[in-house]
């Protein structure tokens, strides 16, 4: 079965995904079994600076190894583990492995960011930044080294119980990302009071935006937003050597997406690098002097 999971992802086109993947067919009672017997996997996407090609962190995204089914992708389940009482358990099964990964690399000289998805739900608990905190300390994996990404749209539902929560995990270190900005309707007011240290401009205003004029008004423009606040900017879905050329001449700091490359095992990380590293070379990926 082993086989059945390619330690890189490749990309599957969406009409051949089976009917029975679509977001049905999975009782709660099962992904709630998956979550207690580690079906569940993480794989991660690297981060890496625009301008030196640096990896400095990886995302974690999850994945469920079904059995029968094979890798099921997280928008066919996260919505079911947020809806019905099962995401804490979910998340915290998800930081454990990732904090536990991330120790493993830094044993193997490889320290960057390891970055965590985190549902708004999980930000209405009262304990959660304590969680978070004791399983950083039990995997001697610094908070400052931790990013915990709230997408914008989650966010901006209602702010007041989350702000505490985020408020108090800053204070503790955590490093606080906004994700998939552009798409969730933030108010300026909201960005003001809630303390994030990176914001991660969606895929769709990065993806195409060198030959669209509309992307590339938006993508500017919560780019300078970001940087006025002092925060540190992603370009998420970084597809297409356009797309790269593209962003090397924003000033805008991190990059992800699958031209740089595709989420993958933990055990991949590493030869990953190297890899990169090589392609860097090789197909002058650097900014051109001058
Ligand atoms: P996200 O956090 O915005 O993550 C980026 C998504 O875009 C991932 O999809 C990633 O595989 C995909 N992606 C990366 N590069 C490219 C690219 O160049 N082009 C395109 N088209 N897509 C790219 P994925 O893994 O299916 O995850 C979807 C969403 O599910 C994530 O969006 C995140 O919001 C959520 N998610 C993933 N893992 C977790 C988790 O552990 N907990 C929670 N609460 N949510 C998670
Ligand atoms: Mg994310
Ligand atoms: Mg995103
Ligand atoms: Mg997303």
């Amino acid at each position: 079965p082993q086989a059945l999971f390619a330690l890189v992802e490749r990309w599957v086109p969406p009409a051949r995904v089976p009917q029975r993947l679509q977001g049905k067919g999975y009782s709660v009672d099962r992904l709630a079994l998956a979550i207690q017997t580690g079906e569940l996997v993480n794989h991660y996407q690297p981060k890496v600076l625009v301008s030196s090609g640096e990896m400095v962190g990886v995302e974690t995204l999850v994945r469920w190894r079904h059995p029968l089914d094979g890798m099921v992708y997280p928008d066919q389940f996260i919505g079911m583990a947020e809806a019905h009482g099962l995401i804490d358990a979910l998340t915290q099964a998800v930081v454990t492995q990732a904090l536990k990964d991330s120790a493993a690399w830094a044993l193997q000289g490889l320290k960057c960011k390891v970055a965590i998805n985190v549902s708004m739900d999980n930000l209405g608990t009262l304990d959660f930044p304590e969680q978070v905190t004791s399983a950083a300390a039990a995997a001697g994996v610094a908070p400052q080294s931790i990013v915990l990404e709230v997408t914008e749209s989650q966010l901006m539902k209602d702010l007041r119980a989350p702000l505490e929560i985020l408020t108090r995990l800053r204070l503790r270190r955590f490093k606080l990302s906004i994700d998939d900005f552009g798409t969730g309707h933030s108010s300026l007011a909201q960005l003001r009071d809630v303390p994030f240290d990176e914001l991660k401009i969606d895929q769709s205003f990065v993806h195409g935006a060198h030959h669209n004029e509309t992307l590339r008004a938006i993508f500017y423009a919560s780019l300078r937003l970001a940087k006025e606040l002092g925060m540190e900017v992603v370009a998420e879905g970084v597809e297409d050597a356009d797309d790269w050329r593209f962003l090397q001449q924003t000033g805008c700091d991190l990059a992800q997406g699958y031209f740089i490359a595709r989420p993958m095992a933990a055990e991949a990380v590493l030869a990953w690098r190297d890899g990169w590293q090589r392609r860097w070379v090789q197909e002058g990926l650097g900014a051109p002097e001058g």
